[in-house]
């Protein structure tokens, strides 16, 4: 639904000059107020103009007099003194309905122009200007009754001539039809488009509010699947610690929690690509082997199912270039075990090839095609949205959040790219994408850093609850590190007190005093070694990207730590540090 649809029956040249800080409405109240006030202007010059050519010189400085009183407010408006000449005119209105009414007098009988012109007033008041409508009422009411019982004081009926009188009825016509005008414009915009918009609120919240129903319903399900497995597992081996499956339900217990993990990482993912705060990490790396291993990964799931899973590579590619591999990786991941999960027989492929050459850059087109249940023609859009399958929660049966698709589109946004999809229902499915991608020489070899400089190096593990502590602890001895803890930023400093440690992993949310304190503490205190690698930790995504945590820390991780990852930036740099 298109949200953004806003003044666009008003020509472009008309609220050109109007500021953007004007409401719509405002806008509209202030076009309103010129072209009326324009209007009478122009009337009353050459009202005037007639009178004095008859010599009638009091309806001459009468014509002349509105004139000059109907031009301030728009006057007001190009000096952008909105609100006073909004003002000025609904307090003129009704002193302009007393002046017509005395001079033109009924007979000519043009009274239903007054009600339009005695009603136009009210449509410039803000809903919040309860107020100034009371006292707007009560002084026409005062008005009316003036001009009722009080009568025109110093004042003359004009005497028209029959052609004057025609010409007077044809003019107040115009500007009754103007006015009409205007008011439906006007109305148009402030009352039928506001309705419109609360109806479209309405339903957008309806829609939110499904959706919420949607997601927490598959969230439960996905989440609910592997934790089964997980706790029912972990029962049965308590009760009997050497059962003969025991290494059978090890890998069901590695395979559910990664799934849970998988979840949680497309989560976390999908918020942190809708807050921005999702940054591209390029680096220098062969092609055909990033893209063979993470295919590779996938080719179990593919055997299980029976399907063949193959590998095309294009020879014209170049061996080196510079790309984001992990998230390459999750973007073909998605793809491909997608692809897997909707494709019962057959065989799923891939396809990498390059396109055309542009200076350094090459543009390469990755496609995933399978022999799957393919994707109705009416579904084709719905897909890339977030937690777009849900709808058949209950009654699928492949699994899956939905966000998938949804994650793979934004972070192909995120590289300038787009992904397209063409399936046939019974036949397949294609998606495919291009990336330019830079021609490199060098290959950035960070990932197979020897281990070595890890070894003994003291880390500080700030972290408040036991069984993260546990686990980090556990993983960080593992690679040969010395693992001192605290429980909360204030046990941290003062361990920093008197150790010397090469690595801080700092958790965020903590009790007496949270990670971001400490860390800033530790960078502004008086420690000789203050300068230290500080990562947080943290299982949310608010912290990342923003400027105040980049001051203290050197990175995050999010919770539960991506083992690759520490390890990586464990090994650049304690061997930075020597
Ligand atoms: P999930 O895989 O978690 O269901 P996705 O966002 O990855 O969520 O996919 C959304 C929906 O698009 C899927 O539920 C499925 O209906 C459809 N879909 C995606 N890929 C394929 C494919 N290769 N073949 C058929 N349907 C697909």
């Amino acid at each position: 639904m298109n949200t953004t649809r806003r003044l666009d029956e008003i020509p472009g040249w008309l609220i050109k000059n109007l500021p953007d800080r004007l409401s719509i409405k405002d806008k509209a109240r202030v076009l309103a107020i010129n072209s009326f006030g324009l209007t009478i202007v122009i009337v009353g010059v050459i009202y005037a103009a007639v009178f004095k050519v008859q010599n009638d010189d009091f309806m001459f400085w009468t014509c002349l007099g509105i004139a000059g009183l109907c031009i301030i407010p728009p006057a007001l408006n190009y000096f952008h003194f909105y609100d006073f000449a909004r003002m000025l005119y609904v307090f003129q209105a009704p002193i302009f309905v007393l002046f017509f009414a005395s001079i033109l007098g009924s007979a000519l009988g043009v009274q239903y122009f007054f009600v339009i012109l005695f009603g136009f007033p009210f449509i410039y008041f803000k809903p919040n200007e309860k107020k100034r409508t009371i006292w707007f009422f009560i002084y026409t009411i005062f008005c009316l009754l003036y001009f009722e019982f009080g009568g025109p004081v110093g004042m003359e009926e004009a005497t028209f001539t029959p052609q004057m009188f025609v010409t007077m009825k044809i003019t107040v016509l115009s500007l009754f039809i103007l006015m009409s005008c205007i008011l439906f414009f006007v109305f148009h915009q402030i009352i039928i488009k506001d309705e419109q918009k609360l109806v479209r609120i309405k339903y957008e919240m309806e829609k939110a509010n499904q959706v919420k129903q949607e997601f927490l319903a598959t969230m439960s399900h996905e989440l609910r699947t592997p934790l089964n497995a997980v706790v029912t597992i972990t029962n049965i081996l308590e009760e009997n610690p050497e059962h003969k499956d025991k290494y059978a339900f090890l890998k069901l217990l590695k395979q559910s929690s990664n799934n849970l993990l998988s979840i949680i990482n497309d989560i976390l993912d999908f918020s942190k690509l809708e807050a921005n705060k999702m940054k591209l990490e390029l680096r220098s790396l062969d092609i055909r082997q990033t893209i063979t291993s993470i295919a590779e990964t996938y080719r179990s799931m593919a055997e299980e199912k029976g399907l063949n899973l193959s590998i095309n590579l294009d020879s014209g590619l170049s061996k080196h270039y510079k790309f984001d591999d992990v998230k390459l990786g999750q973007i073909l991941g998605n793809l491909i075990s997608n692809a897997i999960k909707f494709t019962n027989d057959g065989e799923v492929t891939m396809s990498v090839f390059k396109e055309e050459t542009e200076g350094y850059f090459d543009v390469i087109r990755f496609e995933v095609a399978d022999t799957g249940q393919g994707i109705a023609p009416e579904e084709l859009e719905d897909i890339f949205e977030s937690f777009s399958q849900i709808k058949s929660v209950l009654t699928r049966n492949t699994g899956g959040t939905g966000l998938g698709l949804a994650i793979v589109k934004r972070l192909l946004k995120l590289q300038k790219s787009d992904i397209t999809v063409e399936s046939a229902q019974g036949i397949g499915s294609k998606f495919y994408f291009k990336l330019r991608l830079k021609v490199s020489g060098k290959v950035s070899n960070q990932k197979n850093k020897e281990f070595a400089p890890v070894l003994n190096k003291k880390v500080l593990l700030v972290e408040d609850n036991t069984v993260n502590a546990m686990v980090a602890e556990k993983l960080l001895e593992n690679w040969g590190l010395i693992i001192h803890k605290a429980e909360n930023g204030q046990i941290a400093l003062d361990k920093f007190a008197s150790e010397v440690f090469d690595f801080v992993l700092m958790d965020l949310h903590m009790p007496i005093m949270d990670g971001f304190e400490a860390a800033r503490a530790i960078r502004e205190g008086d420690y000789p070694n203050r300068y230290l690698p500080i990562y947080a930790l943290t299982a949310d995504v608010m912290g990342e990207g923003n400027e105040e945590f980049n001051k203290y820390f050197d990175g995050f991780f999010t919770k539960p730590i991506q083992k690759e990852k520490l390890q990586h930036v464990l090994v650049e740099t304690l061997s930075k540090k020597g």
